[in-house]
């Protein structure tokens, strides 16, 4: 995989977009003669690292531009080319692009003592403002990541410990689940290598002993829904090692991790989705709480799927997950499957599920741009980038909060007017105190009445995220 060469790249592109050809011909003469005489720790001449970026992109199905940038991402940083010259020698949104990245690589992320603040505010507007930056500087980690052997062992964790507060994050957000996988399994691997060897070695075992049961399932499954005529592809699909790690980590045993293996059964349209799930249901015993439905009710990174758990072959606990071909490729590339899906039209498409769906965004865009750079940076990081909880409505839909979330928060997150008139607050069918922390799968409901009292000081202290802190103050100022 690390012997790319320009035919390797050019092959692919020509496959799912022969007229970006002879611009991505040209990127990378320009991007070779700019970077000619450096060389990666590796001894390899520093084309090559551009050129795995171009092609993970490629793999995506990138569109000319991301592709050009891929191949200049390094560019403004270490030669002598200037933001000017890629307009004129391409166009501004290649030079847009690249800039944009270029940036991204300066920012020291964890380090808070040294911060530049101001600049990392400029970075994570500029994500917001085209999500193609954050898709290129993913491609770019993630070939780091690969080829990570070559550094000292100081930088080696100090890169993956980055990955793991920073790019695997944006990576889930932006649901690139593949990219986010192996950047958190490598990540591990310099981390703790031992724990890492650990459990490699459990998860061969669990695939080895299930494989027999698993293969068994399978085929029956494929040959009844073969039987009603519908398109499928079924596949065996294993958690990854990090995932696994972080269960083991919150003080599960391994044989609890009932989604270890599971079966990924894929379908051509959503009515097909549940034809497969009755038929997998007739056939293999369902545990009810298990089952969750992420069709009609999406995860907050986009993820839709069916999930059911049930006993296989000689009483083995199976999760199966049914989707739609589309969906599958959201579940794998998140944002990204738009490339593929949306061809033309990927760009606009992107950038406005981004703005409309995703959590993320809507935190971020939530964060008061009257902030001092440090301010907004310290709340970027204990909002978006901090551990989350996932809770429901009464009518069932999931809203994502940050860790230590209280019921008033909830209630902005819904909407100003319940938080203003909230009366009472009521969490898994038992009443609850406004200060009360929120915990994932917890169902909440708030009553709400025109003559509450409304929110007071003392619910400032008590509240995590800053809309709820924005909306209260709003009210305090409305109502003095
Ligand atoms: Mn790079």
């Amino acid at each position: 995989m690390n012997n790319i060469s320009l035919d390797d790249l050019i092959r692919k592109v020509e496959k799912y977009n022969p007229e970006a050809v002879p611009m991505v011909m040209k990127a990378y003469q320009v991007a070779d003669s700019l970077h000619y005489g450096q060389f990666r720790q590796s001894g390899e001449p520093y084309i090559t690292h551009p050129l795995n970026v171009a092609y993970i992109l490629a793999d995506l199905h990138a569109d000319q531009d991301t592709l050009c940038a891929g191949l200049l991402h390094d560019t403004l940083e270490d030669t002598k080319v200037t933001k000017e010259e890629l307009t004129n020698l391409f166009n501004p949104e290649v030079a847009k692009l690249v800039d944009g990245v270029t940036k991204i690589s300066k920012m020291p992320y964890y380090t808070k003592a040294e911060l530049n603040n101001a600049n990392t505010r400029k970075i994570i507007t500029s994500v917001m403002d085209d999500v193609r930056i954050i898709i290129i500087k993913l491609a770019d980690r993630l070939h780091n990541m690969r080829t990570l052997e070559y550094k000292s062992e100081f930088k080696q964790k100090e890169n993956s410990l980055e990955t793991l507060t920073i790019f695997a994050p944006f990576a889930y957000y932006i649901g690139a689940y593949r990219i986010k996988s192996e950047l958190e399994d490598i990540s591990l691997k310099y981390l703790n290598p031992d724990k890492y060897k650990e459990i490699e070695e459990i998860k061969i075992k669990t695939e080895h002993d299930s494989e027999k049961c698993l293969k068994e399932m399978l085929q029956t499954i494929q040959s009844l829904l073969e039987f009603e005529n519908i398109p499928n592809e079924i596949k065996i699909r294993t958690k990854n090692i990090y995932g696994i790690y972080k269960r083991l980590e919150e003080g599960h045993k391994i044989s609890d991790i009932h989604d270890l293996l599971s079966l990924k059964i894929m379908v051509d349209r959503i009515k097909n989705c549940y034809i497969a799930l009755g038929m997998i249901h007739s056939q293999y015993h369902p545990i009810n709480d298990k089952f969750k439905d992420y069709i009609y009710n999406p995860k907050t990174n986009m993820y839709r799927s069916i999930h059911t758990t049930v006993f296989g072959p000689e009483e083995r606990l199976v999760q199966t997950q049914i989707r739609t071909f589309d969906m599958d490729r959201v579940a794998s590339f998140g944002l990204t499957a738009y490339w593929e899906i949306k061809k033309g039209a990927a760009r606009e498409e992107m950038q406005k599920e981004l703005s409309e769906k995703l959590q993320f965004y809507k935190s971020l865009k939530d964060i008061d741009e009257s902030l001092t750079d440090d301010e907004f940076v310290l709340k970027v990081q204990e909002e978006v980038f901090s551990d989350k909880i996932y809770v429901y409505t009464p009518k069932g839909e999931i809203k994502e909060l940050p860790k230590g979330s209280t019921v008033i928060d909830f209630a902005y997150a819904i909407h100003s007017d319940i938080g203003n008139n909230m009366e009472k607050v009521i969490v898994n069918n038992e009443e609850v105190p406004f200060d009360y922390v929120l915990k994932t799968k917890d169902r909440v409901k708030i009553v709400t009445n025109m003559n509450s009292l409304g929110p007071n000081e003392e619910w400032l202290d008590i509240v995590k995220t800053t809309r709820a802190k924005k909306k209260i103050k709003e009210y305090k100022k409305e109502n003095n």
